[in-house]
């Protein structure tokens, strides 16, 4: 019987305590940190500890931590391994142990622990790090053709552009070692998954970019608990495991699809719902609400790529609460807050729906109409200056804008689905009509209605000036209503 998710998630920071680590709860996703707007990984709640602006109370620590990683939006339900929403399984070091031990440790974990054949296992080091390098192959034993040398981009960890830093070392699991050890690319998907990544911050960085050597090096470490669960649970993508793919069975039973009947693109928006309804839950949970700033913002983006989602399968009407009552039961065990803030969850989440339902209908014909108009206009731009063209396949700020104000349409899905159509979104267009409703909005409190109609005629006036729209008429006066 294979590990549950619950279970990974517990021997991981059994192995660690067991080992002198104290167990800490996770730190809410919204972090102390005002430079980051959200939890993205397990170090952040020490980042000050690592910085020398606070004392560690313990020298060693390990933590499951909630992370939230809007970067890897896109690639949600496309990889196997990325989520927004994920946990990092974490032990650290202030000034205790360091490399050999950590990389021991990781690797006893690894192989002993959770059993992964060593055979298995890849790993990568900083090209400069001829320490970490040793370490991997005379005291673990690793065949040096499986240490990979990457470069700073991949591991080489900066807080900043000053301040403590440090090369890391990556650990690699191979689902094909059938394919043999020639020619192995780490960025292959298909073959590899980074599961552990161990960061050796042993450096300060100074203004002129020269490192020193740290007095008190430090361990960072983090491991994909999704990952680890897909490896162990032998499933072919993190979605599938018991940690995500209930709500999945949620989401598809209410649209009456049966998951593994399912087509690529049907499997892609059940996996976004799985991701998403999780990370919305915990969001609320952390008492994260709705609004068009912020962390509000991406709460808001989220919960409508729900939605929008869900509609793309074939559910009409409300959905949303109904799955999350499924991602709540499943993460009730290891956090408690999420069944406590049940109630409010709920509220929140169905009326952000029911609004967003409400304009969804009609944002939805607009953009339609507007990509068609934007196809059609692409395709005579093609015919009458030949072949050579470049198309402009552009679907104007101020359409996105309005899709934005009058329909709730976040920028982000209107980007989406002109994607969907090989179209972009003209982005300084939609960001100059952001501006100006921005000042038009505070404007509003001192002049007449007169005086805000003149700005916008203007606003209008500059955008017909400077971009080419390929039509006589301007899209937004023949579309909106
Ligand atoms: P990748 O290269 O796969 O995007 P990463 O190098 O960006 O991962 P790290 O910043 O090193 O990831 O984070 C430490 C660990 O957290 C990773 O080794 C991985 O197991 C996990 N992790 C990182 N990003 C995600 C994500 N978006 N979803 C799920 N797990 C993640
Ligand atoms: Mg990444
Ligand atoms: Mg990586
Ligand atoms: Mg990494």
């Amino acid at each position: 019987q294979y590990l549950s998710g619950n279970e990974i998630r517990q021997t991981f920071l059994d192995f660690f305590a067991q080992r002198g680590h104290k167990i800490l709860p996770s730190a809410s996703l919204v972090p102390e940190d005002p430079t980051v707007l959200l939890t993205i990984a397990g170090m952040l709640p020490f980042k000050p500890i690592f910085l020398g602006q606070r004392t560690a109370e313990v020298p060693r620590a390990t933590t499951s931590q909630k992370c939230i990683r809007t970067n890897d939006i896109e690639n949600v339900g496309r990889t196997v391994r990325h989520h927004t929403f994920f946990e990092m399984l974490g032990n650290f070091s202030f000034g205790d142990y360091f490399k050999e031990q950590a990389i021991a440790w990781a690797w006893e974990l690894s192989t002993e622990t959770f059993g992964l054949p060593p055979e298995r296992l890849i790993v990568s080091v900083f090209e400069e790090d001829d320490e970490a390098f040793a370490i991997w192959r005379d005291k673990i034993g690793i065949p040096p053709h499986r240490i990979k040398r990457m470069g700073k981009d991949d591991n080489f960890w900066v807080s900043g552009p000053t301040g403590p830093c440090g090369p890391c070392s990556e650990m690699y699991y191979d689902f094909h070692p059938e394919l043999g050890d020639d020619n192995i690319d780490l960025e292959d998907g298909s073959r590899f998954i980074e599961y552990y990544n161990l960061v050796f911050m042993q450096y300060n960085r100074d203004v002129e970019g020269n490192l020193t050597p740290l007095q008190s090096k430090n361990i960072d470490t983090g491991m994909g608990l999704e990952r680890m669960a897909q490896i162990l649970q032998k499933v072919p993508n993190n979605y599938e495991t018991d940690l995500i793919f209930p709500i999945i069975k949620t989401a598809a039973e209410i649209a009456g699809i049966d998951y593994t009947q399912a087509d690529e693109k049907t499997k892609i928006s059940l996996k976004v719902i799985g991701d998403h309804v999780r990370a919305v839950v915990h969001m609320i949970a952390d008492e994260i609400r709705a609004s068009n700033i912020g962390r509000g913002y991406v709460l808001r983006r989220l919960i409508r790529r729900v939605v929008r989602h869900g509609r793309l399968i074939g559910i009409e009407g409300e959905f949303i609460t109904k799955v999350a009552e499924s991602a709540i039961a499943l993460s009730e065990a290891a956090y408690p807050n999420v069944r406590q803030r049940e109630a409010q969850i709920k509220a929140e989440l169905q009326r952000e729906e029911n609004q967003f339902l409400k304009t969804l209908d009609r944002g939805e014909k607009l953009l339609a109409e507007i990509i068609q108009k934007a196809l059609v206009g692409q395709a005579s731009r093609l015919s009458s200056s030949g072949q050579d063209a470049h198309p402009t396949t552009e679907i104007s700020g101020r359409d996105a804008f309005t899709l934005y104000d009058t329909y709730g349409f976040p920028f982000e899905l209107t980007q989406e689905i002109a994607a969907e159509q090989g179209l972009t979104v003209d982005t300084a267009s939609y960001e100059a009509a952001m501006e100006e409703q921005q000042t038009r909005s505070k404007e509003a409190h001192e002049t007449i209605d007169l005086t805000v109609q003149g700005s916008l005629d203007k606003l209008a006036e500059h955008i017909h000036a400077t971009e080419f729209l390929g039509y006589t008429q301007p899209l937004s006066q023949s579309i909106v209503e």
